[in-house]
């Protein structure tokens, strides 16, 4: 806590501020609360926060009041009066995600409870849309998607390959070939509506982070496609770093005289384990070659692709073997477009991490897929708005 001496945050926030901040953190424990019960009542919101019934009923007053939560009926009666039950207002705002990093980019519509909505494709096209041309589709797709929006805006949320620094300012995208490009205010002056911009994969941990609910407080995702990627959430927020690079895990060197990558240097992790790198180490081209292809080839279980598969899962393994005994997180995700063969790769990355790590604490590492499949992207996305906006993680 500060004292008078402590330096600039004493000065800087007056006390008439500090008042407002708390109703501010009390509307969000508030929303957070009605959102992770299902159905709650003021009276329980009261015993689990340890606000008065008076607080309670102001906050409640005011979020009904903004159409963030709706009275759903009468619960049973304990004795007196029986309760109101709340819930959170699931399309009292709509949410326009888009999702930079999978080709053609898509958009869709996602409400407070993360449903996603009206998903809209840019049209396929034979060459990848990059620089200028990306930036008039991200803004065209957005369009098109806020035509269809049945509730009010809560903000535009977009996930984009590459680096983006905390205010919404691409850094670099080597795939969207973008550079110092100031994403969110272009969009922010184009639609006047509020802009939360971030990195895909670090979109897709929030994504996680709010599926799993309150069992973690820490999760590791990896996003294998084009590249390799990974988000981290530490102590249930999104760790962006120093330079917001964190999880830049797929230019990490794993092999000394290995493949020369599109960074310049050999033998990055992506050389050896992106789905392009896989496919072509099985011999096929990635240009030409359907990605389902190595799909179905992994399903039946052919020699080469297991092969490179299994090679993937062990350099990954030994990156991530290396991140998990620095951070102890509990929970690893992997995003990968290889579907159904992405279980021998599962596979191949666990006992990559057990031969590297204690043993005791590598066994407690959880390492699963997402359900969440196609859309995790768009759905954390929407987490971010959620998050910026409200300063909320809904579930
Ligand atoms: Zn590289």
């Amino acid at each position: 806590m500060s004292t008078a001496n402590s330096g600039g945050r004493a000065h800087r926030v007056p006390p008439k501020a500090t008042k407002h901040d708390s109703r501010r953190n009390n509307l969000r424990t508030t929303l957070e609360l009605v959102s992770h019960e299902r159905q709650t009542s003021r009276a329980e919101i009261a015993r689990r926060t340890g606000l008065t019934r008076a607080a309670v009923s102001s906050l409640v007053a005011e979020l009904l009041d903004q159409g963030l939560i709706r009275e759903i009926g009468q619960g049973t009666s304990a004795g007196g009066k029986p309760p109101t039950l709340l819930a959170l207002n699931q399309r009292g705002r709509d949410i326009v995600a888009i999702d930079l990093g999978r080709r053609p980019f898509r958009a869709a519509l996602v409400d407070l409870g993360g449903r996603i909505h009206e998903r809209v494709d840019a049209s396929p096209e034979a060459k990848p849309v990059r620089a200028e041309a990306a930036r008039e589709q991200t803004a065209q797709l957005i369009e098109e998607v806020l035509d269809r929006a049945a509730a009010p805006v809560l903000g535009i949320g977009v996930g984009t390959p590459g680096v983006v620094d905390a205010d919404g300012r691409v850094i670099e995208s080597a795939n969207l070939a973008w550079h110092n490009l100031d994403l969110a205010a272009d969009l922010r002056r184009r639609f006047s509506i509020p802009v939360s911009v971030t990195n895909d994969a670090q979109a897709a941990a929030l994504a996680e982070y709010r599926r799993h609910g309150a069992e973690r407080r820490n999760l590791l995702l990896l996003k294998i496609g084009r590249g390799i990627g990974s988000g981290v959430v530490l102590d249930g927020a999104l760790y962006r770093g120093d330079h917001s690079a964190a999880g830049e895990i797929g230019h990490v060197q794993v092999k000394d005289d290995g493949d020369l990558c599109t960074c310049g240097n050999q033998g990055c992790l992506e050389t050896v384990a992106s789905v392009p790198a896989i496919l072509r180490r099985m011999g096929a081209d990635p240009e030409r070659a359907p990605w389902d292809a190595l799909t179905l080839a992994g399903i039946a279980g052919e020699e080469p692709v297991l092969r490179s598969i299994r090679e993937a899962g062990h350099h990954l393994g030994t990156v991530l073997a290396t991140v998990l005994a620095m951070l102890d997180i509990g929970q690893v995700t992997i995003a990968s477009d290889l579907r159904n063969a992405g279980d021998v790769l599962i596979e191949e990355v666990r006992s990559s991490i057990r031969r590297r790590m204690l043993p005791g604490t590598a066994e407690l590492v959880e390492i699963a897929t997402t359900p969440l499949g196609a859309d995790l992207v768009l759905a954390g996305a929407a987490s971010a708005v959620l998050a910026d906006r409200l300063g909320v993680v809904l579930r």
